[in-house]
């Protein structure tokens, strides 16, 4: 990780977090996980990461925190990359219009998620990487060790239990999907999986550098391809459109980027061919998403200009 190159987006990232520091008004972290809710509404970090391994980074940017939803985007990855278009016929590419964690649609639409990034769909994922790896949480582990080159990122295990003991709708969620056939491993089996990988905890500069692979259009870390061209375009669209579940259109006018969440406050963001992000505060808004982190995201790319669009 090189910090003494030049500061290109060093000083905009630092006028953005001073900007943060006085804008009062953070949200509230995550309760419905107990082990989440102890963290200070008042943490913020955020990392640039440039193609060629370059980090920057300000306030809170090398402090671990619990990745939550974010790993979605790295099992549909590791899915994708084994099974393919096989998976469509499995979980949707919709935006669900509802929160993260809904089972309304699951009835009448037959036990076929909306899309990979809310929990209903993003379980049908680790059940299929489940059954191909044995142990989706530990394969999902060692990419993220090996894209953002630091060994010691681990679980959470306090978190994993908390989520355990707390997980009836995302039992109800598996059990409704199994009950259309959609899920092929045992629930207990498939959610012990689904909160360990949930339960990683990771910094700013490690997912920054972990979602590299999307910026390089599918290519990892040691050059070795993970996802076709298409494919990686595929997972960026589907970031764009449903990364941030119901607030993804507020999100794509807000910030223009690809970008998904997670419950413990964190948000990665990609500008293929460019750079990526990642933001985290642990305080939310009411559909889960870090409020500071999508008002920094917003900032970065008004003073940048860059963006999608
Ligand atoms: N582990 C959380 C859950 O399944 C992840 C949700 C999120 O980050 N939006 O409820």
């Amino acid at each position: 990780m090189a910090a003494s190159t030049p500061l290109t987006f060093q000083p905009i990232l630092e006028r953005i977090a001073e900007e943060i520091e006085r804008t009062p008004g953070r949200g509230r972290p995550a309760d419905y996980i107990p082990a989440l809710a102890a963290r200070d509404p008042r943490s913020f970090g955020m990392a640039v990461a440039e193609l060629d391994g370059t980090v920057y980074g300000v306030g809170d940017w090398r402090e671990p925190f619990s990745a939550q939803s974010i790993t979605k985007v790295f099992t549909l990855a590791l899915d994708l990359a084994r099974e393919g278009d096989e998976l469509w016929e499995h979980v949707g590419r919709e935006p669900s219009g509802n929160p993260f964690n809904s089972l309304v649609q699951l009835e009448y639409e037959n036990g076929i998620p909306r899309n990979p990034f809310i929990n209903a769909g993003a379980l049908v994922v680790t059940d299929r990487l489940h059954t191909r790896t044995g142990d989706a949480a530990s394969e999902l582990l060692a990419f993220l060790r090996a894209e953002s080159g630091n060994d010691g990122l681990d679980f959470d295990l306090e978190v994993a239990a908390s989520e355990t003991a707390h997980g009836d709708r995302n039992a109800a969620l598996a059990h409704l999907m199994a009950s259309y056939g959609n899920i092929d491993n045992p629930v207990p089996v498939l959610l012990d999986d689904y909160f360990r990988q949930c339960s990683i905890m990771a910094s700013c500069a490690d997912l920054a550098l972990a979602t590299m692979f999307l910026a390089r259009h599918g290519v990892r870390a040691d050059g070795t391809r993970l996802l076709s061209l298409s494919q990686a375009k595929q997972i960026n669209a589907i970031m764009l459109t449903c990364g941030t579940y119901d607030a993804a259109g507020d999100f794509a006018y807000r910030v223009g980027l690809p970008g998904k969440s997670g419950v413990g406050g964190g948000i990665i963001a990609v500008v293929p061919g460019r750079c990526t992000l990642c933001v985290w505060s642990p305080g939310l808004d009411e559909r889960g998403n870090s409020v500071a982190g999508v008002a920094a995201l917003d900032r970065f790319t008004t003073l940048t200009g860059v963006s999608v669009f």
